[in-house]
């Protein structure tokens, strides 16, 4: 089942203690297309500026996105700037410019219309929400944000949320959604805000998933060293609804799955800079990753507990 997702393609300009990279192919729709690409066919609604050169266009359209609702305006590509701490967990945005994506009016195929899953990755609400009222009846809408749109436009972001399945934030975004500290409690304030299922990405520590059922957590996997984490939470979605869209059933069961190999392609994407750990990994290095993963979480709990 294929995916389409809204979001933005970008020039990111990085720095991580480990270098800097200086306008890079990026965007959230980028680096959640490449990710779940491994799983399932995605197409891309975005928008970028006369400078976007045709060899990053090329990079997309080699892993088979479809770009067919990828339209070209002119003017500059959507920028980002951003500077990390020495703990990577925390980073400072230094510039945002929406350039292209500034009076963007999004309008999907025909058959995207149809499509059962879509990601409103980190993009304006009402952007999201205008490719969200186009697609007629979806079996699986997931959605992201971050703190520059729940600062600037709460209220569009809040009237999107009861039509959200799955929101995906990290645990600074959940704080200040939910203007809680506690990140049990923010979660729950999220819940009560509408999607059926909250997920808290909290970097290295790994995610946990709220649902009205109870809670589940997944550590990430441990790296020895993390070049760029840019893109991490981009990635973690596209692996994890591009799993979910493969699989084609959404339970407890395959949600749980779904996290994990969201947590694998995340584990990827921060060894190198940009998209360029995404651009040359196997299916066989996911696979090999799933299975230490795997055996990273198991306890072999029930061994000691029968009897
Ligand atoms: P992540 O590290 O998963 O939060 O995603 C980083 C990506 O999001 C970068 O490639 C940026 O180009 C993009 N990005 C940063 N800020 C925004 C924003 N306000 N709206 C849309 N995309 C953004």
């Amino acid at each position: 089942m294929s995916i389409v997702v809204v979001g933005s393609v970008a020039y990111d300009t990085v720095e991580t203690t480990r270098g800097k990279v200086t306008e890079a192919l990026g965007g959230s729709a980028s680096y959640f297309a490449v990710g779940a690409r491994f799983f399932t066919p995605v197409s891309i609604v975005a928008v970028v500026g006369s400078d976007f050169k045709p060899q990053d266009q090329q990079l997309l359209a080699d892993r088979g996105i479809d770009l067919r609702a990828l339209e070209r305006q002119e003017g500059k590509t959507f920028r980002w700037h951003g500077r990390y701490h020495e703990d990577m967990n925390k980073r400072d945005t230094l510039a945002l410019e929406m350039n292209v994506f500034d009076g963007f009016a999004p309008n999907l195929l025909p058959d995207q219309r149809r499509c059962d899953y879509l990601f409103l990755a980190n993009i304006a609400p009402v952007l999201q929400e205008k490719v969200l009222s186009q697609v007629m009846s979806p079996k699986l809408v997931a959605g992201d944000t971050m703190n520059h749109w729940i600062e600037a436009t709460r209220e569009d972001l809040i009237k999107l949320l009861p039509r959200v399945d799955i929101l995906t934030v990290n645990d600074e975004e959940a704080r200040l959604l939910a203007g809680e500290n506690n990140l049990v409690k923010a979660g729950r304030a999220i819940l009560a805000m509408g999607p059926r299922s909250l997920l808290i990405k909290r970097g290295e520590y790994g995610v946990i998933q709220f649902s009205k059922d109870g809670m589940f957590a997944v550590p990430a996997y441990p790296l020895e060293e993390v070049i760029d984490p840019t893109g991490a939470g981009d990635t973690f979605a596209g692996g994890m609804m591009g799993f979910l869209a493969r699989h084609g059933r959404i339970t407890e069961s395959s949600l749980r799955t779904a996290v994990v190999y969201g947590s694998v392609m995340a584990s990827f994407v921060v060894e190198r800079f940009s998209l360029e750990r995404l651009f040359d990994l196997t299916w066989e290095e996911i696979d090999t990753r799933y299975r230490a993963f795997i055996n990273l979480i198991d306890s072999h709990h029930s061994r000691w507990t029968t009897q």
